[in-house]
């Protein structure tokens, strides 16, 4: 792997496209920006419809080449595990890369690049498991079966909050399908990905397999939402974005699977250890500076114990640690942009005009070391209501709002009133209750007294403006392969193709 965080400090990168960097058609670049410092740290290519169209043609020559086409899944299974292998024995400088390019903490990087690795062993280990089907037709000597095939290009388009660990979530799949892929990465954070493309080569994946266009989105993203040559998009990314994409996407009848935003409800009720759920609530928050689309960031607490939380929560808040992401003792790192910054001062600035509270938080650092970067404390806002601006809109920060309920008809109500409906978080020991909130919630995702603990093996995703499509588990085999149904007659005889039998 030749991107490293060295090789990358004042460097310009170019586009992967079948095997190779290439400098992009226009030759223009824009910048990357470290966020801890505010500074650009290198340049990357600025794709326009002449790049994507270059990467298109490569995965659409790369999806026939026998090299590719021809392999047993046995032995793209292998490959597959193998960019894994690779993943792991260039974790820290994987790790180091992302951390520089979005600011999430060096050591929960590390952390991903062994789920990361682990996913690839996961998918690779089902390349030759993905079967097809027999189907009993009511006729005799007929065989009629399914097919499993790779669909054909898939174009994905990633955010930059975890850049490779996004990607893995489909990418692994796919290729272990036998699919061919066009990445564009988030202009915000892109070198991992290259680095990745380099490392799919170091494993014996052939050029033109998985190629790289870099650039904005308006230009480079659109581009490729428009390609007549992509058979399906993955997209991750915000829902402003997904309905752009899916608008594009439908004029070439290309299929979708969309990751969007959330606005995640977080529940505690009375007869829970108030410290596990504080322990809980924090985790669903803060935990990457709450840059994840996950994030429990409407919390209703039962109001026997609000006050009690709101102290709890508050306290805890205030101890955690806001410091440089490559340092050990720190607990969340900058905001990745300066737009960020400025969207996350904007909510709680609305917040407190329409009537909420700053509990903790609500503001930058103090620390003259921590000036120049795009850091926000962590912030807990009370007498919020669930119609302000800043509980009803994604604010993909550090800040939550805390409100109380009584009962579990106004808590589902509350709950539910929301365009989103990606995950959500119960804090109860009451399981009868817990199950009943699983089944009315409207979410992709249920977590019953733990919070972010995601998995690879089973699939997610979102329900309403949150998206559609799951990631993760068997399911997503099916996702990204196509049914060929192949329909054989072994009863030798010669029939009249004009007389109607009736069995
Ligand atoms: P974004 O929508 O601004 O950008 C995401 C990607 O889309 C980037 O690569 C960007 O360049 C590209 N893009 C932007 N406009 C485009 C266009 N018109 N055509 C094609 N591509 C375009 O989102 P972001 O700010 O990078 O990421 C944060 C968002 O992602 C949040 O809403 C978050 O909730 C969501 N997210 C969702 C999941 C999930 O699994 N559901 C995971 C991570 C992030």
């Amino acid at each position: 792997m030749k991107t490293t965080v060295a090789s990358l400090e004042g460097a310009r990168t170019g586009h992967f496209i079948d095997g190779e960097f290439v400098a992009p058609n226009s030759r223009e670049y824009a910048l990357s920006y470290d966020p801890t410092t505010a500074q650009p740290w290198y340049e990357f290519a600025q794709g326009n419809a002449a790049d994507v169209d270059a990467a298109v043609r490569s995965a659409r020559a790369a999806l026939k080449n026998p090299a590719w086409r021809r392999m047993t899944q046995t032995e793209r299974g292998k490959l597959v595990r193998k960019l894994g292998e690779l993943v792991l024995a260039n974790a820290d400088e994987l790790a180091m890369i992302e951390c520089r390019d979005n600011g999430k903490l060096l050591k929960e990087m590390r952390a991903q690049m062994r789920a990361i690795r682990d996913s690839y062993l996961y998918f690779g280990g089902m390349a030759d498991k993905l079967q097809g089907d027999t189907i009993p037709v009511n006729k005799l000597d007929m065989l009629n079966f399914n097919l499993r095939e790779p669909i054909g290009v898939v174009g994905m388009i990633i955010p930059w909050n975890s850049p490779l660990m996004m990607l893995t979530g489909t990418l692994a799949p796919c290729l272990a399908i036998g699919n061919t892929v066009v990445v564009k990465p988030s202009e915000h954070a892109t070198a991992s990905t290259l680095a990745l493309a380099e490392l799919a080569i170091e494993a014996g994946i052939p050029p033109g397999v998985f190629n790289v266009v870099t650039g904005d989105g308006a230009n480079t993203g659109d581009a490729l939402t428009r390609h007549p040559g992509i058979a399906k998009f993955v997209f991750t990314g915000s829902t402003f974005t997904g309905r752009k994409i899916a608008g594009n996407a439908a004029q070439n009848l290309a299929p979708c699977q969309m990751e969007l935003g959330g606005k995640s409800p977080h529940v505690v009720f009375s007869d829970v250890e108030v410290e596990r759920a504080v322990n809980g609530v924090v985790s669903g928050i803060f935990a990457a500076a709450g840059q994840t689309c996950v994030a429990g960031s409407r919390c209703f607490v039962e109001r026997p114990v609000y006050d009690q939380f709101v102290e709890a929560l508050v306290e805890r808040t205030k101890r955690v640690r806001v410091g440089h992401p490559m340092h050990d003792d720190t607990d969340i790192g900058p905001l990745a942009l300066a737009a960020q910054l400025a969207k996350v001062t904007d909510y709680v600035g609305s917040g407190i005009e329409e009537g909420a509270k700053v509990a903790a938080g609500g503001k930058r650092p103090d620390s003259p070391e921590l000036a120049k970067g795009w850091y926000f404390e962590p912030t807990v806002m009370i007498n919020a209501t669930n119609q302000m601006r800043f509980m009803r809109e994604e604010i993909f920060g550090p800040v939550v709002g805390v409100v109380p309920f009584d009962t579990e008809e106004e808590l589902m109500s509350l709950a539910n009133d929301t365009e989103y409906g990606l995950a959500s978080g119960i804090w109860t020991r009451d399981i009868d209750r817990a199950m009943r909130f699983a089944r009315d919630i409207e979410a992709g995702t249920v977590w019953i007294n733990t919070y972010r603990s995601a998995a690879y093996m089973s699939s997610n995703g979102g329900t309403k403006h949150s998206g559609y499509g799951r990631r993760g588990g068997f399911e997503v085999m099916r996702e990204f392969s196509k049914i060929k149904n192949v329909v054989l007659d072994y009863s030798g005889a010669m029939q009249d193709p004009f007389v109607i039998r009736l069995r």
